[in-house]
């Protein structure tokens, strides 16, 4: 073989050896409201790990109950925290129910919440922190389900589910429990007193994919010192899925200084705008969801409901962005 030639084979070889781990892709699907367009009530992404392991996070009111023909297989279901729009108080009747502005959300998931209700019919394991899994142990006993399918991972710690690293970090949020989960006398008497549950503080994830991918995802936050403390020099998440809707978390300005100073990612998906993101899957002018991707300094991949996003090992968005 002359030097080329051996270059060449080489090559090859390396190829032949790395080619399948950085083939090995995460793919991300957000279901959201209307097909192709990033809405209001959109919270819901899945997460598919190389290995085929399906993860639901905060299914929200846009997935249309266990029902929906786009969930699939779902082995696990990830609820950040109790608020109707992250673990489903009422949902769509069925995909591209109404229009972006206005969804129609009139299905009730009360008292269970949709989340428990799609774990119920696909056998999903739900993973939460904090002192959630009583809660959904409890609802998923109470159905027939079984409370062992609710999973604890609790700050700091970690569950592997599937071939998942699942961690939950710090989120300053909110996260008091609707009575009317609860019902009852005792519910009613919490309503009447315009008290919550208290069912432990709100959280945001950290995953580790099979193929080394490390992804943030925020929940409903504000700005944490953990971001950088934990989620960046701890877990070096490459890819974030990030709220800016403001007033209830970061808005877009936040949200960028959050992604450009202090978890660094190779790269962000924008969440929970609640506001019509897109027109025609276009950022809509004016929007908080447009002022997010000028002030991020890194690739910022709109949600596009029902468009799949692939993403390596680095982070790096290698098909459908
Ligand atoms: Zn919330």
């Amino acid at each position: 073989m002359n030097r080329s030639t051996w270059i060449a084979a080489l090559g090859a070889l390396g190829a032949a050896v790395t080619f399948p781990v950085l083939a090995q892709t995460v793919k991300v699907t957000p279901l959201g409201g209307i097909d192709g367009e990033f809405c209001p009530h959109d919270r819901a992404l899945i997460f598919e790990d190389p290995n085929g392991t399906r993860i639901l996070y905060d299914p929200g009111r846009t997935v249309a109950g266990a029902s929906d023909p786009r969930l699939g297989k779902v082995d696990v279901i990830l609820v950040s925290h109790m608020h109707g729009d992250h673990v489903g108080n009422a949902h769509t009747k069925a995909p591209n129910s109404g229009s972006c502005d206005k969804p129609d959300t009139s299905v009730s998931a009360m008292p269970n919440s949709s989340a428990v209700n799609i774990a119920l019919a696909k056998k999903s394991k739900i993973v939460t922190g904090s002192e959630m899994p009583a809660f959904f142990a409890a609802k998923l006993k109470a159905n027939g389900g079984n409370p062992a399918d609710s999973v604890l991972a609790r700050f700091g710690g970690s569950v592997t589910v599937g071939g998942v690293r699942i961690a939950t970090v710090a989120a300053l949020h909110s996260n008091g429990l609707d009575p009317d989960y609860i019902g009852g006398e005792l519910g009613k008497a919490m309503k009447e007193a315009g008290i919550a549950g208290d069912v432990g503080l709100a959280t945001g994830f950290v995953l580790r994919f099979s193929n080394g991918l490390v992804a943030y995802l925020s929940g409903d936050t504000g700005i944490t010192a953990d971001q950088e403390l934990v989620v960046r020099n701890h877990y070096n998440a490459k890819l974030a899925v990030m709220n800016i809707g403001d007033v209830f978390t970061t808005g877009p300005t936040e949200a960028a200084y959050v992604i450009n100073e202090l978890v660094k990612p190779a790269a962000v998906i924008p969440s929970h705008a609640n506001e019509v993101g897109t027109v025609n899957g276009k950022v809509r002018p004016g929007s908080r969801t447009e002022a997010f991707m000028k002030a991020v300094k890194v690739p910022a991949h709109i949600p596009l409901s029902g468009k799949t996003m692939e993403f390596d090992s680095a982070g790096k968005c290698t098909a459908g962005c």
